[in-house]
């Protein structure tokens, strides 16, 4: 074979490579637009309100069991029209993972399923009429009803924390955060004289996961992306602080893990404080029970989650703390045909006699939607061997920057550069956009090389 005959032969097989490349990260939907039969004219009506981990999987794996049948339709109903996907959400500060790919098309993916979607934010339900009222009094029927709306922030009633905190509670905090950060840098830049302690000082609340990959992230930005671009500020005046009331950060995890994440924070320079109990935010300090105030325009509060207020609306059984009643089937208590799941819902944890509760975790949230999705096609199918959720928890990653993380997976705990490959690969195959897998992928490649782009492209840290 000549030379040109064996260029064209490579030049075909990298045409048919990537066209085989194209199909796979661009699946087909179920139905061609012009197939699918409206919502509305299917026998059986499984209306998901909410997108997110529990909704998601709810919704995709009754689509799943549906494909030869043509009496069951499905449709989501959420606020964004897109999936955040929360473990990922920390990684924006230092610019390791771009947004947008954090904000998966729920769209798109919903689509390919099977399932339709509209986004509407719900106000209120109709269980008579059977149908949701949502936004502009917008109605969507439903025969069965599976709720999924999530957390938020809870600030506990301590004074000023609401009006001076920076969230992290999505993928607009995350960009929120990396902004003011960049804020301060510009803003110090141009001062003359003494520069108040209060500007460079970052203080983020609560010692959990998000709150210890926050603080983390927060040092990357700082020390690998900043620091390099604003000769004239000294990283080392950066300081991080990093609050916990109970007497350990991480407190769910394994001591030794624990100590290992601490270790890490501290060789930093984030100045951890366990025992720490915020009483006040102001606009230029945090004060503590112990007396003792710090100085800190930059105050970042992760330290409480609650359900979603919605369900106060929606007429079922809830606890204020802990969210909407089921019982172990995932029905909420009452009522034949109306499910809750997820950061909303009060779910028993059936391991333990003593009446603990399955946390709020996506992988708990995942687990209730393959359970709620079965027990809803057996319900419409008239059967009453209804299955019981038990938790199956499968361990804990956490991530402190991008060469070094703590884990435990079924009992295996590990850290270090391997355990941060370990939580790269696990969580880019847990994303549902093949085009977003491929992004972040590519994104982390070219970041070994790169230096992230530290702009402040839009808004400020106060919008
Ligand atoms: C920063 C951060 C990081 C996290 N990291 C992890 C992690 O690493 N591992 C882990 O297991 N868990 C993690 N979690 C917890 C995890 O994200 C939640 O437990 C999980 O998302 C719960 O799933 P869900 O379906 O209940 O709610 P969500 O995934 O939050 O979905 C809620 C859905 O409801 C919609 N919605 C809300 N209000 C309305 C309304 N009024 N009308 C219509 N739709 C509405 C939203 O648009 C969204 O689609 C993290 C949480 C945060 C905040």
């Amino acid at each position: 074979m000549n030379g040109l005959a064996k260029g064209g032969l490579a030049l075909g097989g990298m045409v048919v490579g990537m066209m085989a490349l194209k199909r796979a990260l661009n699946p087909r939907p179920r139905y061609a637009p012009w197939e699918k039969p409206p919502y509305g004219e299917f026998d059986h009506k499984v209306l998901v309100v909410g997108g997110g981990f529990g909704g998601y999987t709810t919704a995709t794996d009754v689509c799943k069991f549906v494909q030869d049948r043509d009496d069951v339709g499905v449709l989501v109903i959420a606020r964004d029209n897109f999936f955040t996907f929360w473990p990922m959400v920390p990684g924006i500060v230092s610019s390791d993972i771009d947004a947008r790919n954090v904000a998966q098309p729920l769209r798109r993916a919903l689509i390919t399923a099977g399932a339709s979607f509209r986004r509407a934010e719900i106000r209120s339900v109709d269980y008579e009429r059977k149908v949701i009222v949502a936004d502009g009094g917008l109605e969507f029927p439903f025969d069965q009803l599976i709720i999924s709306l999530g957390g938020q922030p809870n600030f506990f009633g301590i004074p000023g924390v609401e009006q001076h905190s920076l969230l992290m509670r999505g993928v607009e905090d995350a960009e929120r955060i990396r902004n003011r950060v960049i804020e301060r840098f510009e803003e110090v830049s141009l001062i003359r004289g003494d520069v108040p302690e209060s500007k460079l000082t970052f203080v983020v609340i609560g010692g959990g996961a998000t709150g210890v990959e926050t603080a983390s992230e927060i040092h990357s930005l700082v020390h690998e992306s900043l620091a390099p671009d604003y000769p004239n500020i000294d990283p080392h005046r950066v300081r991080i602080f990093l609050l916990e009331g109970l007497p350990n950060i991480l407190p769910e995890l394994d001591p030794a893990l624990r100590k290992a994440a601490r270790t890490r924070l501290v060789n930093e320079r984030i100045d951890v404080k366990t025992g720490a109990m915020a009483t006040e935010i102001t606009e230029n300090c945090v004060k503590l029970k112990s007396g003792e105030t710090i100085a800190s325009e930059n105050v970042i509060w992760t330290a409480g989650n609650r359900p979603n207020q919605t369900i106060t609306d929606l007429g079922l059984p809830y606890d204020e703390r802990t969210g909407i009643n089921v019982d172990l089937t995932l029905r909420v208590e009452g009522h034949e045909n109306v499910w809750a799941i997820g950061d909303c819902a009060t779910v028993m944890d059936k391991r333990h006699a003593d009446g603990k509760l399955v946390p709020p975790t996506a992988q708990a949230a995942i687990q209730q939607g393959h359970v709620v999705a079965r027990n809803v096609m057996k319900t419409i199918d008239g059967r009453d061997d209804l299955e019981e959720f038990e938790y199956k928890p499968l361990g804990q990653l956490v991530e402190l920057g991008s060469d070094f993380a703590v884990n435990e997976v079924m009992g295996v705990r590990f850290t270090g550069l391997a355990a941060a490959l370990f939580w790269r690969m696990a969580y880019l195959v847990r994303l549902n956009s093949p085009q977003s897998r491929a992004r972040i992928a590519a994104d982390w490649v070219l970041g070994a090389v790169l230096r992230p782009a530290v702009t402040q492209v839009r808004g400020t840290s106060k919008e």
